[in-house]
């Protein structure tokens, strides 16, 4: 009898001590809250395309990956990196990176999704022009797009 009471307090006394630290229930907490490909921790890479950027090219509108802050260009750009990005790395959700626009795509299921509040910033500077960069975008732009 003895040895059994002994063993059942020790895992109370375990379970209830693993249950109230701080960092294992924000982390348990987060997983709950969203599902896999949304951290609403990741910050974007930056303000245009990342891929462009390093290509030289120019884009339409800008999402961003809500996993890791990748910044690609739309379906409709010329080099559909936002795309490419979630299908050379298996992350499923985008979010718009335009002003104003907070819906999130999930690649997987081909549906719209009403996601968390991300860090920011949550669009391109407003500065900068649509389509951008400023300095790249060919004139008869609008006869290249998807
Ligand atoms: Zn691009
Ligand atoms: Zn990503």
């Amino acid at each position: 009898m003895l040895p059994l009471t002994v063993r059942i307090i020790h895992s109370v006394t375990y379970y209830a001590k693993d249950a109230s630290a701080p960092v294992d229930g924000r982390e348990r907490e987060r997983q709950m809250s969203y599902p896999p490909g949304i951290d609403p921790a990741a910050v974007p890479s930056g303000p245009g395309c990342a891929d462009c950027e390093e290509q030289g090219g120019w884009w339409f509108h800008l999402r961003r990956c809500t996993q890791c802050g990748h910044i690609g260009c739309c379906d409709s750009s010329p080099s559909q990196h936002a795309s490419a990005h979630a299908a050379a790395t298996g992350h499923p959700f985008v979010r718009s990176f335009e002003p104003g626009e907070d819906w999130f795509w999930n690649y997987a299921t081909e549906e719209y999704y009403d996601g968390p509040m991300l860090a920011p910033p949550q669009h391109h500077p407003l500065s900068q022009p649509v389509p951008g960069p400023a300095g790249r975008v060919p004139a008869g732009w609008e006869d290249r797009l998807h």
